[in-house]
């Protein structure tokens, strides 16, 4: 089995907890096409109380309900304005062409944050010749580009500005939770201002498997269409559905502990020769450091790292790596990072 013990590359890594394992065995089940999973439904009505949307869906993967988002939101050739680095633009294998047949207006941000005037700019003119702006996509907080939380305010001033061209808007929210977490701004205040979200279940919540999409009624009967039409209906879902209930139950105010912890990972590595790193640019459970000036290479880093059983990953930069916390992360995984760091540095 490859594990390694100090495994900073991403939120996914975490393994079900003992409790949680409970909870799965001890499940309801039953047919969830049919809508006769208990526990599928009742983590379709927490998600759906949590964000304060008429109904959710359950679906396999975050990366689902970004694509039957789009595909319900846009009709062929539509476009989707959203940031360059998002994980729609990025890493669902051109899911939004090959399944919305959208197109992508990509916007340059330092963090994943963009302003109403990026926004006003991108939209297309109503012209023949133009695609169709159609659609918003936030991501909150942003992955790629260090966890950022947007303001609510900044969400806000988006939504309106999309609002007043008659666009939608999209919550990709794999990491909602954290930036409620961070911020104190509740999960539904963000959601408010979307007429789709969801959250991810497989990331700092710790389960093993999901996503739960929200939104208006209709939007969901919808989405049901496709969660059927892509694959994604299941059987007794409960099994997996349990794990979210469990997760939404006890490990949405711990990430508090994962945002201290990557705080500390980078207060230390601001201190480690050659790394760069502003911490106050830290403000959930991911950390995105520049080690250019330690002068070894990335994947050589990356490499003797992994021979002391510590794992980061990168980020969009060459000589950027990124580390992510969560309840995977053992007590003393920080100091135990910063030293195998060192370590290496230390026998270039
Ligand atoms: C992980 C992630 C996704 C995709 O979620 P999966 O459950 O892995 O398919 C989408 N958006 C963001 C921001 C993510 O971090």
């Amino acid at each position: 089995m490859i594990r390694f013990p100090v495994d900073f590359s991403s939120d996914t890594q975490t393994r079900p907890t003992p409790a949680m394992r409970q909870a799965i065995a001890a499940a309801e089940v039953g047919d969830e096409q049919k809508r006769e999973d208990p526990s599928v439904n009742r983590l379709q009505e927490m998600v759906a109380e949590l964000l304060g949307k008429d109904a959710a869906v359950f679906l396999p993967t975050g990366t689902m309900c970004n694509l039957i988002a789009f595909t319900i939101h846009c009709r062929p050739g539509d476009e989707i304005i959203l940031d360059e680095g998002s994980h729609p633009a990025r890493f669902e294998g051109g899911g939004p062409a090959v399944h919305a047949r959208a197109s992508l207006c990509l916007l340059h941000t330092k963090n994943g944050i963009f302003t109403p005037q990026q926004v006003e700019q991108a939209v297309r003119p109503d012209d023949p010749h133009f695609v169709r702006s159609r659609l918003v996509s936030v991501e909150n907080t942003h992955n790629i580009k260090g966890g950022h939380v947007w303001p609510l305010e900044a969400v806000q001033a988006v939504a309106a500005a999309a609002r007043r061209h008659g666009l939608l808007m999209h919550l990709d929210g794999a990491r909602l939770l954290n930036a409620s977490v961070a911020s104190g701004i509740p999960a539904r205040d963000y959601a408010a201002l979307f007429d789709s979200c969801w959250i991810d279940l497989s990331k700092g919540l710790g389960c093993p498997v999901g996503a739960v999409l929200a939104g208006a009624k209709d939007f969901i009967a919808q989405a049901w269409r496709y969660k059927l039409l892509f694959g994604g209906a299941m059987r007794q879902a409960g099994i997996i559905a349990a794990a979210g209930v469990y997760a939404l139950q006890h490990h949405v105010d711990r990430l508090a502990e994962d945002h201290a912890r990557a705080k500390a990972l980078a207060r230390g590595l601001a201190e480690v020769p050659g790394i760069a790193i502003d911490p106050g640019e830290v403000e959930t459970n991911i950390v995105i450091f520049d080690i250019g000036g330690t002068g070894v290479p990335r994947a050589e880093l990356l490499e003797r790292l992994a021979a002391h059983g510590v794992r980061f990953s990168s980020a969009l930069q060459p000589t950027q790596l990124r580390a992510v916390t969560h309840l995977d992360i053992p007590t003393d995984g920080v100091p135990r990072a910063l030293s195998a760091l060192r370590k290496v540095l230390a026998e270039k």
